[in-house]
């Protein structure tokens, strides 16, 4: 029985986790939820998993979730010390991070520093806080579980092998709605464009990621800490099937990968379970139904997000908080629709450019940045 804390529980990756949990009842017990502001459907959650603890980061809608739940003998907490309770809640194993952006540091951190193995899908922690938190794991002798497909496929593709025989860790990715478009083409897209992804139903913010392919940029930065690559050996190859989940090309030259429908349940019950591997209840694939995967080159020019992605890489230090906090407000501004789309990488590209890099920032420095990157977005968009 391991018992799980879910950061994140309304969202995408938080119900398909849930889902796992309800298909494997006697392996699993909720210690805590945690989500924003959607009570109605925390509440729900809340009666059918029965966690010790919910946390509503909204202050008002937690003090409207206690009321709605003083049937049960449950702690309602908010804001960010009710998430940090959360995390470290004495019952919990594991805890799955699947809150969306940078929101997601200080509760990794803390999880982490009380011994909690990681589930890891909140990606955007990673980019801005890995140099702190891939030691802090090694120190306290606890497990980052990739959650993101790519890289839980990397790093089954890495199970039984030397991590120093890595050649190349080829990343993949579906190339989004926008895959083969010009610039032209994509400079009146509306918003309901950039959200229709051709393989993945995922959370809003996650999938203009995919449509600008900044997320695979920050999935190139979440690699290099998860597998602790240099940037010349991660390659993105663009894979417009999402059946290849990524692969790991060794020093011998044998590529290895792991190959899936494109369902988030395998990347999180592999998490879960790990080294173990239960049954999927979802569609498997059928190779026959396939018949041919398809590769490209990525296009740097015309996505430049993925190239500003290895510029904050090479940069290092705060360069990736600067890339990954300018993205999280211009995607919340184009989503409002204040900005057009290729407005995305244009704010992030100008936020670099102000931005002198701190070699190895502290948290503090980390979210002095973050906030310093905002104010610059605000002064000039
Ligand atoms: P969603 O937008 O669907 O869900 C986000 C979740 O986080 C919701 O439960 C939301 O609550 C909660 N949340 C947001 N802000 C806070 C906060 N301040 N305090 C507490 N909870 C908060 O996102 P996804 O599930 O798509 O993505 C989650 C993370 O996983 C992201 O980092 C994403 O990059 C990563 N990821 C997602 C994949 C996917 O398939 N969706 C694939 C790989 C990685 P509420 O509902 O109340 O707003
Ligand atoms: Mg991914």
């Amino acid at each position: 029985m391991k018992r799980i804390a879910l950061l994140g529980s309304t969202g995408s990756i938080g119900t398909q986790t849930l889902d796992v949990v309800r298909h494997y009842p006697e392996d699993f017990q909720v210690t805590a939820l945690a989500a924003s502001s959607n009570i109605e459907m925390l509440e729900k959650q809340i009666r059918e998993f029965k966690p010790k603890m919910a946390v509503v980061y909204n202050e008002a809608k937690a003090a409207e979730l206690k009321l709605r739940v003083r049937d049960l003998e449950i702690d309602i907490l908010s804001g960010m010390d009710g998430l940090l309770a959360a995390a470290t809640e004495a019952s919990a194993d594991i805890v799955l991070t699947a809150v969306v952006g940078m929101i997601g540091i200080r509760p990794t951190i803390a999880a982490i520093e009380a011994g909690k193995d990681i589930a890891l899908a909140n990606k955007e922690t990673l980019v801005t806080a890995g140099h702190l938190i891939m030691p802090l794991a090694k120190e306290k002798g606890v497990k980052i579980l990739p959650v993101d497909s790519e890289h839980s496929a990397i790093f089954q593709s890495l199970q039984g092998e030397n991590r120093g025989q890595i050649h190349k860790i080829l990343l993949t990715a579906s190339g989004g709605p926008f895959r083969g478009k010009t610039l032209e083409d994509m400079r009146n897209v509306r918003v309901e464009d950039a959200l229709r992804h051709p393989n993945w139903v995922m959370g809003r913010k996650i999938t203009i990621d995919s449509a600008t392919m900044v997320n695979k940029g920050l999935e190139v930065i979440e690699a290099r800490w998860l597998f602790n690559v240099g940037l010349d050996k991660i390659q993105v190859v663009v894979h417009p099937e999402s059946v290849i989940h990524s692969m790991v090309e060794f020093d011998d030259s044998a590529v290895i990968g792991q190959l899936g429908t494109p369902d988030m349940r395998l990347p999180i019950q592999y998490a879960l379970f790990y080294p173990d591997r239960k049954p999927l209840h979802g569609e498997w694939l059928d190779l026959f139904a396939l018949g041919t995967l398809h590769f490209e080159k990525p296009d740097l020019e015309v996505f430049r997000g993925l190239k500003l992605a290895y510029e904050a890489l090479e940069t290092g230090g705060s360069m990736t908080t600067v890339f990954n906090a300018a993205n999280e407000r211009a995607v919340a501004k184009f989503l409002d629709r204040k900005i057009q789309f290729l407005d995305i990488p244009e704010i992030i590209g100008e936020a670099m450019e102000k931005h002198t890099a701190i070699t190895s920032p502290s948290l503090e420095q980390i979210l002095d940045t973050e906030a310093a990157t905002y104010e610059f977005i605000e002064s000039r968009w």
